[in-house]
């Protein structure tokens, strides 16, 4: 709580107050990283402390998931005992799983801010700790959530309970929208894909559902068509969250809606180009996060495998915390296309949800630069003279020379984590 109360203070910052607060935490951490973390001891070395800044950072190699793997134990700090640290690991939706620790000496201490940006999330949705919640969450049953002792007192002390949502059949919503009913969350914590499949049934089927003060999604990139939906049946405010296992709250929107926060006092966060260098706003790369807070196992420069666009414009709230416009989805979900476009899973879900009728839900997958496969799951109104439009935009878009397949399938399956992927390319992006 006495964090909450910090981070309450620490968002009304200015700008440059904001980034000379979080240097400071940043040069904290490299410092002990030097000296006590044997992996970036050698990577460390030349960094001169003197004139450490922007650009000498920015010589740090990257981590990904394949170095830290390769340094699993290096990365461990030697001023941690075995009960110090966490074991955690993520889903793994594209199988490549990544095993991580998390530092539970300094969250025990206090000295970590990730519990409580978890609170102040909630708090700019205008809901307090101790409000009901509602988690609907698609997770597949092979996966376990924490639901040990831990995980079932944190629940119980955020007045949360938990909904599965994996494979949501019509009456497991219909349960759903009667436990809503009955004890009236104030907030439904969810994914995208999950919500959206929520909100087209109650529309569909007419029913009552309660209307809670906001909704929290993340996990999944939010597309516009989903965000509407979800609004028009929820009628409340929606609130995007950009996160992950291994960090926590990462960006967040405010009530204003301009984009996404970013959490610069738990994380610093750099959007890089093809070459490493940094984006301009606008443009499109991709995310390295360093989190400021875990000494146990430290992230430094970790490329996490989204891609996002930095914003152009300060968010008029007032908050001094820089906005990100928008996350365009993992690096994966990027076509690559023959004419050199970058084209991300927003290009597509517009194209093919809102540009051409008649299509409900697709998946496109790219195995070669040249070839692209979209299942589709159409209606009448996708006829001949739409799919000679979606050809002639994709050629366009793409170039002539690439080439694609349309298939009619009668459903898509969500990945084995529960997430939907509209867009699942081999293709690397640089
Ligand atoms: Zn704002």
């Amino acid at each position: 709580m006495q964090n909450l109360e910090h981070l309450r203070k620490t968002q009304w910052l200015s700008r440059s107050e904001i980034e000379e607060y979080q240097w400071n935490k940043l040069v904290c951490l490299l410092r002990y990283a030097k000296k006590r973390v044997p992996y970036y001891k050698k990577l460390l070395e030349d960094i001169d402390f003197k004139k450490l800044d922007k650009e000498e950072f920015r010589k740090i190699p990257f981590l990904d998931k394949k170095r830290i793997k390769d340094n699993f134990d290096d990365i461990i700090s030697e001023g941690y005992e075995e009960s110090d640290l966490k074991y955690n690991s993520t889903s793994g939706s594209t199988g490549e799983k990544l095993n991580f620790y998390k530092d539970k000496k300094r969250i025990k201490k206090g000295d970590h801010l990730r519990p409580a940006t978890n609170l102040r999330s909630w708090e700019w949705a205008g809901i307090d700790i101790w409000d009901r919640k509602i988690k609907l969450w698609g997770l597949h049953p092979d996966i376990p959530r924490s639901l040990d002792l831990q995980g079932k007192l944190s629940d119980w002390l955020k007045n949360r309970k938990f909904l599965s949502a994996y494979a949501l059949k019509e009456e497991t919503m219909e349960k759903y929208r009667k436990k809503i009913n009955s004890y009236r969350p104030r907030l439904i914590i969810s994914q995208p894909s999950v919500m959206y499949t929520f909100s087209n049934y109650l529309m569909n089927s007419g029913l009552e559902i309660h209307k809670p003060e906001g909704v929290t999604l993340s996990a999944e990139t939010l597309y516009p068509y989903q965000r509407k939906a979800i609004k028009d049946v929820f009628d409340c405010e929606i609130f995007n969250r950009y996160g992950s296992r291994e960090f926590g709250d990462i960006a967040h929107e405010c009530e204003k809606h301009n984009g996404l926060h970013v959490y610069s006092e738990r994380v610093f966060l750099e959007v890089i180009d093809e070459d490493g260098d940094p984006c301009e706003p606008g443009e499109l790369g991709e995310l390295v996060v360093t989190d400021l807070d875990n000494y146990g196992f430290p992230f430094i420069r970790y490329k996490i495998g989204d891609i996002a666009i930095r914003a152009e414009d300060e968010c008029d709230c007032g908050r001094g915390l820089p906005l990100l416009a928008s996350i365009e989805g993992r690096t994966f979900d990027v076509v690559v296309c023959p004419n050199g476009n970058h084209l991300t899973g927003t290009f597509w879900t517009i194209l093919l949800r809102e540009r051409i009728d008649g299509i409900h839900d697709f998946r496109l997958i790219q195995k070669r630069k040249d070839k692209i496969k979209i299942e589709i799951v159409k209606d009448d109104r996708f006829d001949k003279k739409e799919e000679r439009k979606l050809l002639k935009i994709i050629s366009q878009k793409c170039g002539e020379s690439m080439d694609m397949d349309l298939i009619e399938v009668d459903r898509i399956e969500n990945e084995r984590s529960g997430k939907k992927r509209f867009v699942v390319s081999d293709v690397d992006i640089y």
